[in-house]
């Protein structure tokens, strides 16, 4: 299929969302962007159109990539018994469910409870602070050394991240999160600041699609059980409360991100970066998830056909 159709076909998307601006330094960003990689299992090679080398913030995505360190690192059997597996109905920062109906673990890893909860598992090792190593685990995944922190983006989610300060500190007053409360909100805020290209979101999708295994070498980045575990996680709750909307509408396991970027696994067939930035109500790229579609529908995408 053509890619620069694909993209044209889903440019006037744009104008239905907003770049977010709860993170005020994302406010900035230039909403008319629209990008896609495909990285192909079986001709094992990335294809593109559109802005595929703009960098922007991965946001939410990395709650994936901690997800899968924090298993890597700690093995599933801790990590499944920290978290559950559910679906909220709430908006990803809310403190409301858990103090509702009393929760004793986070709802999923991908809620913000979930995913501070899963940053503050990783621990200082061989001298490499937790956001060292998850920055350099990051650049595996993604196959890409230029990966860094945009520091304008961290200190402006540093100074206004008040929900996910309260929602720690509410783990910790649970004892459910152990540790330091202000570092562990460094690493999340540094995670979420990390810039990113659609091709290396392709490329994550590509070795999540591939087993874990990296398709650009062979070697296995994450066991086979972590690539399933967080392939599940991405379908059921990967797009926030618009998830179970878009297992019906496009069938492939996505997480998304307030930076506007989209990460796709279909298995056994592509990994798929979308970037574009304006944001749907529930905070979903709003272009990017119609090109999403295009492609689930013209590659016959959907896990569930
Ligand atoms: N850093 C953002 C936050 O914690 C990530 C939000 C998102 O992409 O959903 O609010």
């Amino acid at each position: 299929m053509d890619l620069e159709d694909a993209i044209q076909s889903c440019w006037s998307r744009i104008d239905n969302g907003h770049v977010a601006t709860y993170i005020p330094a994302l406010a900035k960003v230039e909403p008319y962007q629209l990008g896609v990689s495909l990285y192909d299992l079986k001709q094992n090679n990335q294809t593109g159109a559109g802005s595929t080398k703009i960098r922007f913030a991965i946001e939410s995505i990395s709650k994936v990539i901690t997800l899968l360190y924090a298993i890597e690192q700690l093995g599933m059997t801790t990590v499944a018994g920290k978290v559950e597996t559910r679906q909220t109905g709430f908006a990803s920062d809310t403190i409301l469910n858990m103090e509702i109906t009393k929760e004793t673990k986070p709802l999923n890893p991908f809620v913000n409870s979930g995913a501070i909860l899963m940053t503050s598992l990783i621990k200082e090792q061989d001298q490499q602070s937790p956001f060292e190593q998850l920055l350099a685990f990051t650049r595996e995944l993604c196959n890409d050394n230029q990966i860094t922190l945009n520091e304008e983006i961290y200190h402006s989610e540093l100074r206004t991240g008040d929900m996910n300060r309260s929602l720690a500190y509410y783990l910790k007053a649970k004892e459910i999160l152990q540790g330091d409360v202000p570092a562990t909100l460094k690493t999340y805020f540094k995670q979420c600041s990390m810039m990113v290209t659609c091709e290396d979101l392709a490329n994550l999708g590509a070795a999540l699609a591939n087993d874990g295994v990296a398709p650009w070498s062979g070697q296995r980045l994450v066991s086979s059980a972590a690539a399933t575990y967080a392939k599940s996680v991405m379908m059921t709750t990967g797009l926030y409360n618009e998830s179970g909307t878009y297992s019906v509408k496009i069938g492939v396991p996505t997480k998304s991100g307030v930076g506007g970027g989209l990460v796709s696994a279909a298995p056994n067939r592509y990994g798929i970066g979308i970037f574009s930035p304006a944001l749907d109500q529930a905070g979903n790229s709003s272009a990017g998830l119609a090109l999403l579609e295009v492609l689930s529908r013209e590659l016959n995408l959907d896990i569930f056909k």
